[in-house]
């Protein structure tokens, strides 16, 4: 293989990735809402809570104040806005050496796995299970990266409270009803509508 055709064959390959990263973030999009006392409004639509990733500060809130002892908040990624960086600031605590020690890991409960893909792209990967929506990973990847992590509300894991005690103590009113058949704000969704 020509040094063209590498190059051919490396773009293939990472282009490929991405596509596959599209679909299972959006993915999300489709996990059930069926769990949940829907809210209907007058109109009789249905209505849950989520999180304005656009409005989202990342106070850390959505760790500490929902009802449930594991917060139904989790991070989500984007990855069609994702750079692939390897110095991802989202992973990585500033100033940290590029390796994957738990000392230099911003995520407080190791939930984000870095995985080497292609020379010089790496992916990183949510671990649901592990991850209690401290926003910490989120702050990092809006100031040092392409904002392609954010923080969503998992309707299979959310009650739809009829007041979200986390809507209720955002200082950045971030989090507000959204039809049940659109229960998502995915930041990569956002951007495929806008530019469709
Ligand atoms: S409480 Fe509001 S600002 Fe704070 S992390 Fe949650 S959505 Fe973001
Ligand atoms: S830093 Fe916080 S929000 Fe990000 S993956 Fe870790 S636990 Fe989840
Ligand atoms: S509606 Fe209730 S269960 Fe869902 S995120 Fe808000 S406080 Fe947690």
């Amino acid at each position: 293989m020509d040094k063209k055709d590498k190059s051919r064959d490396r773009g293939y390959k990472r282009r490929d990735f991405i596509n596959n990263g599209v679909r299972l973030a959006l993915g999300v999009s489709v996990v059930g809402t069926a769990a949940f006392t829907l809210q209907r409004s007058a109109t009789g639509k249905d209505y849950v809570w989520q999180i304005d990733p656009f409005k989202c500060t990342q106070c850390g809130r959505c760790a500490t104040e929902c009802v449930k002892a594991e917060s139904a908040v989790k991070c989500v990624h984007a990855y069609a806005l994702c750079g692939y960086c390897d110095l991802c600031g989202g992973y990585f605590k500033p100033g940290a050496k590029l390796e994957t020690g738990a000392e230099n890991q911003l995520c407080p409960t190791a939930a984000i796995q870095r995985r080497f893909i292609e020379e010089p792209y790496f992916e990183y990967v949510i671990d649901e299970e592990l991850c209690i929506g401290c926003g910490k990973c989120v702050k990092g990847c809006s100031a040092f990266g392409n904002g392609s992590l954010h923080l969503q509300i998992r309707h299979d894991l959310c009650l739809n409270c009829n007041q979200c005690l986390i809507a209720s103590n955002c200082p950045s009113d971030a989090i507000g009803r959204v039809p049940a058949d659109e229960p998502y704000m995915i930041k990569g969704d956002f951007i495929v509508k806008e530019e469709s």
